[in-house]
């Protein structure tokens, strides 16, 4: 990793049960009054993060939680762990439906929809908010040469981080591939001047797929700065951001980290039972 040093945005420490970007995303309806709602509604994966910060919004808000699921495997049934296992102590209630289809979900005017992972207009406040606290960093320290970097799913957060930044914002697609990144952008902004600058990875990934180069490079930078990044996409934007040549110029780079560490628990399980060797700690080093 050589000589360059990074700024890290400790959005992982926000609050004990509700950071990342999922507690930006979700900020606008923590802070307004919603007196007619009851109910929150979502989807997307068994295991999302998205998940776990809507469980905690709804418990804090008095809502109930109904979220559907494609499929739960029997074994994370029996053995609940992770964002599922925190989020169904939250109260969340689990509805496993084949092939779901949100357009054909009849919402109630005394429930609340959001779509999967948080690609929502309403995200742009509590973002906005996120842009600020860097944009004070930047003027009391007198930075002139920053850049934002950090890594997408559905590109909502570094959307509108952009939309209020003043420096460039760049960021790599972890879900799909750039274009599909591109055309998230689109979705949520037309005017292309407010869109991140997209790095390529050097690799094609599937989103949730496990790379034990990815584990040792997790693995790397928590030895080398004492902070534990996210499994699903602090390893891919790490790589990118390390391999881009952006990591070689002389500004000021601001990675953001956004969560999510309640998921690493089912990925390092995952990873150790995958590769056996690497569940045994290098202690050695120690001897
Ligand atoms: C959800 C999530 C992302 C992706 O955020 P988008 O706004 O969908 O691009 C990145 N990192 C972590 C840790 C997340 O939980």
């Amino acid at each position: 990793m050589g000589q360059k040093s990074f700024l890290v945005k400790r959005d992982d420490l926000l609050h004990k049960h509700f950071s990342g970007n999922k507690a930006r995303k979700f900020h606008y309806f923590l802070y307004n009054d919603f007196p007619n709602i009851t109910t929150l509604i979502s989807h997307g994966s068994n295991q999302s993060n998205a998940m776990y910060s809507l469980s905690v919004l709804a418990k804090l808000k008095n809502w109930n939680f109904i979220y559907f699921v494609d499929h739960i495997p029997s074994f994370l049934k029996n053995n609940p762990c992770g964002n599922y296992k925190y989020a169904l102590q939250n109260g969340m209630q689990i509805i496993e439906q084949k092939d779901f289809d949100p357009n054909k979900l009849h919402i109630k005017d005394s429930s609340l929809f959001m779509s999967e992972g948080g690609a929502l207009k309403e995200a742009e406040f509590g973002i906005e908010i996120l842009a600020q606290e860097i944009e004070e960093y930047k003027k009391e320290n007198n930075i002139t040469d920053l850049k934002v970097f950090l890594p997408s799913g559905t590109g909502t957060t570094a959307l509108f981080l952009q939309k209020h930044l003043s420096c460039e914002v760049l960021t790599c697609p972890c879900v799909g591939d750039s274009e599909y990144l591109k055309k998230q952008f689109f979705v949520l902004e037309h005017n292309e001047t407010f869109h991140p600058t997209i790095l390529t990875p050097q690799k094609k990934y599937h989103f949730g797929k496990l790379y034990k180069e990815h584990y040792l490079l997790w693995e790397k930078l928590k030895e080398q700065t004492n902070i534990e990044f996210d499994l699903l996409y602090d390893p891919i934007g790490w790589s990118t951001l390390l391999h881009s040549n952006i990591a070689t110029q002389n500004s000021t780079i601001l990675y953001i980290h956004q969560g999510g560490l309640l998921g690493n628990e089912t990925m390092i399980q995952r990873y150790h039972h995958k590769w056996k060797d690497l569940a045994i700690q290098p202690l050695i080093k120690y001897f």
